[in-house]
């Protein structure tokens, strides 16, 4: 039961591996400096104090750690719990030194009385320790890990309450960082003292199986080498053990023991990223995969930096074979994620760059420094990262792959921001999975998510602060609106107004007529002329709705009975996106060849109108590029007007113009019996070259004055 107990010597011949002689020098000097202040003190396992940091020092071998973290690692505990100050520490082993332990004792160092209070800043100090160097965190996941290792020593109660606490917040932060090896231990061992029964379960099913499981993998992995080997693949394969706690998670889930595949698991590593699609290629080719099983993180890494490819194939005896495939390099990574840069002997300040990954690349990161300059309560603080950071994620992914990691219930406004403040402030819809969706709508995990975005946009709404999940969304869009003064938006609200006004050809003279303005005054509750440009402004109220014309966009489509003919999705790309859900306005009924665009309508998704459809222009905010594929295939509605000279009837010789052009004619009406008939025809043509030449071949019908093709 207790942990292999060991000396500095130990710990010596591992740091001698990678460390230079004189760093090994101060090394000693702060081991005996460490051993001298904890003399006398023992700890719970009645073992001599210094074991404990000795111990976190030897943990952070296997990773590689830097002089400064191994020296701080040796100090950790002497600020708190001997007669040592920051500065002392700083004299004898400089300032880095000191921070790093200073950091360190301010995660542990915590005197607030109630479990809550206690437990919320205690939290929030691990998680803003982060941010000033990762390498407190690094050593306080090591501390944690020794005193998880020697929990035997405490009693029941505080044992679960340490359990759940690593459970929650220091497993989540090492995975966030790539510490899989450290997350995996962390996760075991809270298993064990928080559900000691179905970690037992776990462990005895395991052990019952061990000796067939490891000769299948045995033979599979012989047999993949030969494999690899006969193509000129260098490769090292290893069989793979399971972790405890995803077993355990994938029963707890319902799953049954025999059904997780990934109990046979194997591991190649090879040297170039090329070898591994190579090696797949080779054994997908031996063996059947098993469809949807297949994941490239390697072009698509996860948050974490983590690259590898992932596969499930039948192997020997029809069982199944997880089988992971990586380079050395992204095995440095996998394994020890941010603290593999310490392995690369040649970057000269491996702190440096790791703390510049972090800020530049692990997106939780950001995500708790935005929190953290949110002004929360800690409850609050710790409530959110707990909820909003590091539990409960989705990852769903952008057009291009990259993969975003976000909330639970979090909406395509979370998304756009998450990727840049500009993108959300410009944002005016999203497609998920190729489908036009609401913004309200909640994600779900690998949906591929398109913002449209336009140029013209007036910003977010306020509506938005209800909507969003995340801190980071909130903040901005507060920072939109207060960057925008009262007196932006007045002449904003007065711009938007006076170009409404032109488009609809209403003279300004007549909009500030006494009674025009009294009757908005009285509508909108308004008190001046200033005030109803404000309210425009600040998007409160449309120029649609204080101008008050019916005659809109979305009012006159559901107005007109008849529908026309659905796109094919795959003959309009909206943006550049292809394959979205689209339909054809009926108001201009828009052809092949037509010049189009989009029109982000509130209930229908993207409605296609011909570009200089008078029923668009008062939205331009809501108005995406679209343009019609090369290759279509569907035949569109479109309709004519034929005025005639004549009262003789000419429906024949219409459907036979139609006919004789491979034009289907729908519907063709007498729309006006008189001396000079007018005729209305609907019809399902191929594109715009074809409608213009039915449009001259009609025209050459006797009797026939003039053919319009028409635009309601
Ligand atoms: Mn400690």
């Amino acid at each position: 039961m207790k942990a292999k107990t060991i000396d500095y010597k130990t710990l010596k011949n591992k740091l001698e591996k990678y460390l230079e002689k004189d760093e090994l020098e101060q090394i000693d000097s702060a081991y005996k400096y460490a051993k001298e202040k904890h003399k006398g003190q023992f700890r719970k396992t009645g073992e001599p104090y210094i074991i404990h940091p000795l111990q976190v020092a030897y943990i952070l071998t296997s990773i590689k750690a830097d002089k400064e973290t191994i020296i701080a690692a040796l100090l950790h505990d002497t600020i708190e719990d001997t007669e040592t100050s920051k500065k002392d520490i700083e004299e004898k082993f400089g300032e880095n030194v000191a921070r790093l332990v200073d950091g360190v004792t301010k995660i542990n160092n915590i005197n607030v009385s109630t479990d809550n209070e206690y437990l919320t800043s205690y939290y929030k100090k691990i998680i803003v320790g982060m941010s000033e160097d990762v390498r407190v965190i690094i050593i306080k996941l090591a501390d944690r890990l020794h005193n998880m290792r020697t929990l035997y020593a405490l009693p029941h109660e505080k044992q679960k309450k340490k359990a759940k606490e690593t459970l929650e917040i220091l497993a989540p932060i090492a995975h966030r960082l790539g510490m899989n090896k450290i997350k995996s231990e962390l996760e075991e061992l809270s298993l064990k003292y928080l559900k000691p029964e179905a970690y037992n379960d776990v462990v005895e099913k395991l052990n019952k199986t061990k000796a067939e499981r490891e000769e299948y993998v045995k033979k599979m992995m012989d047999e993949v080498s030969d494999l690899l080997n006969k193509n000129g693949i260098k490769h090292e394969i290893k069989g793979r053990a399971k972790s405890i706690y995803s077993i355990y998670k994938k029963l707890d889930k319902g799953r049954s023991f025999n059904d997780i595949y990934d109990l046979l698991a194997i591991r190649i590593l090879v040297e170039k990223e090329q070898e591994c699609y190579l090696a797949l290629g080779l054994i997908h080719s031996k063996y059947k995969p098993i469809p949807k099983r297949f994941k490239d993180y390697i072009a698509m890494p996860k948050t974490n930096l983590y690259q590898t490819l992932h596969t499930t194939v039948i192997g020997l005896e029809g069982n199944f074979f997880e089988i992971q495939i990586r380079t050395y390099d992204m095995d440095e990574i996998a394994e020890n994620g941010i603290a593999s840069h310490w392995a690369y002997k040649e970057q000269k300040d491996a702190a440096v760059e790791m703390q510049n990954i972090t800020e530049q690349k692990l997106q939780f990161y950001k995500s708790i420094i935005e929190l953290k300059e949110d002004k929360l309560t800690n409850e609050d603080f710790m409530y959110k990262v707990k909820n909003e950071v590091l539990n409960n994620n989705i990852y769903v992914y952008t057009p291009k792959g990259d993969v975003i990691e976000l909330p639970k219930g979090a909406t395509p406004i979370d998304f756009a921001y998450k990727i840049h403040s500009a993108v959300g402030d410009k944002l005016t819809g999203a497609i998920v999975n190729n489908n036009m969706v609401p913004l309200t709508y909640e994600l779900n995990d690998t949906d591929v998510v398109k913002v449209i975005t336009n140029n013209n946009s007036k910003g977010p709404s306020r509506e938005w602060l209800n909507i969003v999940k995340t801190t980071g969304a909130k903040n901005k869009i507060k920072s939109f609106f207060n960057r925008t003064t009262k007196e932006d938006y007045i002449n904003r609200g007065k711009e938007l107004l006076e170009k409404a006004l032109r488009r609809k050809k209403i003279p300004m003279s007549e909009f500030l007529k006494e009674e025009n303005l009294e009757r908005i005054y009285k509508e909108f509750k308004l008190e001046s002329l200033e005030d109803i440009y404000l309210n425009i402004g600040n998007n409160k109220f449309s120029t649609k709705a204080i101008i008050k014309q019916k005659n809109e966009a979305e009012n006159h489509e559901e107005t007109k009975p008849k529908l026309a003919i659905n796109a094919n999705d795959s003959d309009i790309l909206v943006g550049d996106t292809k394959n979205i859900e689209v339909h054809i306005a009926n108001c201009c009924l828009p052809l092949p060849g037509d010049e189009i665009v989009g029109y982000i309508t509130k209930a229908h998704g993207i409605r296609i109108h011909r570009k200089d459809c008078t029923n668009i222009e008062l939205f331009e905010d809501r108005v995406v590029d679209a343009k019609w594929n090369k290759d279509i295939t569907n035949k569109y509605n479109s309709e004519v007007i034929i005025h005639t000279n004549s009262k003789e009837n000419i429906l024949v010789d219409i459907v036979q113009v139609a006919s004789s052009m491979g034009i289907t004619v729908e519907n063709v009406n007498l729309i006006y019996k008189s001396s000079n008939n007018v005729y209305s025809v609907d019809v399902l043509v191929k594109d715009l070259e074809t409608m213009e030449k039915f449009i001259t071949n009609l025209n050459k019908i006797k009797h026939v004055n003039d053919v319009e093709r028409i635009m309601r």
